[in-house]
């Protein structure tokens, strides 16, 4: 039996799915050089090199460079069908200039909640070879949950190395995958 949901045409499923994605490269922090510290689904983390002695790395960005809420915002984006992150926030929009990107994703779910969306679940997939993502993964689950209004259970993170190959491989970028499943609410 086709399940029906009022005001919604039954030929239309009252689900959609979001991909996003993102990359952004990574130079030594300021005043070493244009890379600002590095925040990963908003939580700040230590960038740890194989030397010691080397600066920090971060993303280079015209915003905060979070680069798993940006891939994060636009499979919201995408699974809503709205116009996408660049298009939203376009980066030579002096207000948005190291604009914290929880910003940017909570106009983001504004704008989907608004055209009828809840969200059932997320999964975000983190490539950066370091450092490692696991001991963070708890503090972010938990922010971008509270970020969604969405317990932690219903916001997955997986994190992988870029196998020392390549610009995740050779830390040189951070590179940012997200799933978003929509409920049609209205
Ligand atoms: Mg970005």
């Amino acid at each position: 039996m086709t399940q029906t949901i009022p005001g919604f045409q039954s030929d239309d499923p009252p689900l959609r799915i979001g991909h996003g994605y993102d990359l952004h490269r990574l130079e030594p922090v300021t005043p070493h050089g244009p890379g600002k510290p590095l925040v990963v689904g908003g939580v700040r983390i230590s960038w740890e090199g194989p030397d010691p002695n080397d600066p920090p790395k971060g993303p280079v960005a015209h915003s905060d460079g979070d680069a798993l809420l940006h891939a994060l915002t636009d499979a919201i984006l995408g699974a809503a069908a709205l116009p996408d992150i660049g298009q939203l926030f376009p980066n030579d929009d002096p207000a948005n200039t190291d604009r914290d990107s929880a910003d940017i994703l909570a106009e983001a779910v504004r704008l989907m909640r608004g055209a009828g969306w809840r969200f059932a679940n997320v999964d975000l997939t983190v490539l950066l070879q370091t450092p490692k993502l696991g001991p963070h993964k708890p503090a972010i689950r938990e922010r971008i949950g509270k970020l969604l209004d969405l317990p932690a259970a219903r916001v997955n993170l997986k994190g992988k190395t870029g196998e020392h190959v390549g610009p995740v491989g050779e830390g040189r970028a951070i590179e940012t995958h997200a799933v978003v499943l929509l409920i049609r609410e209205r």
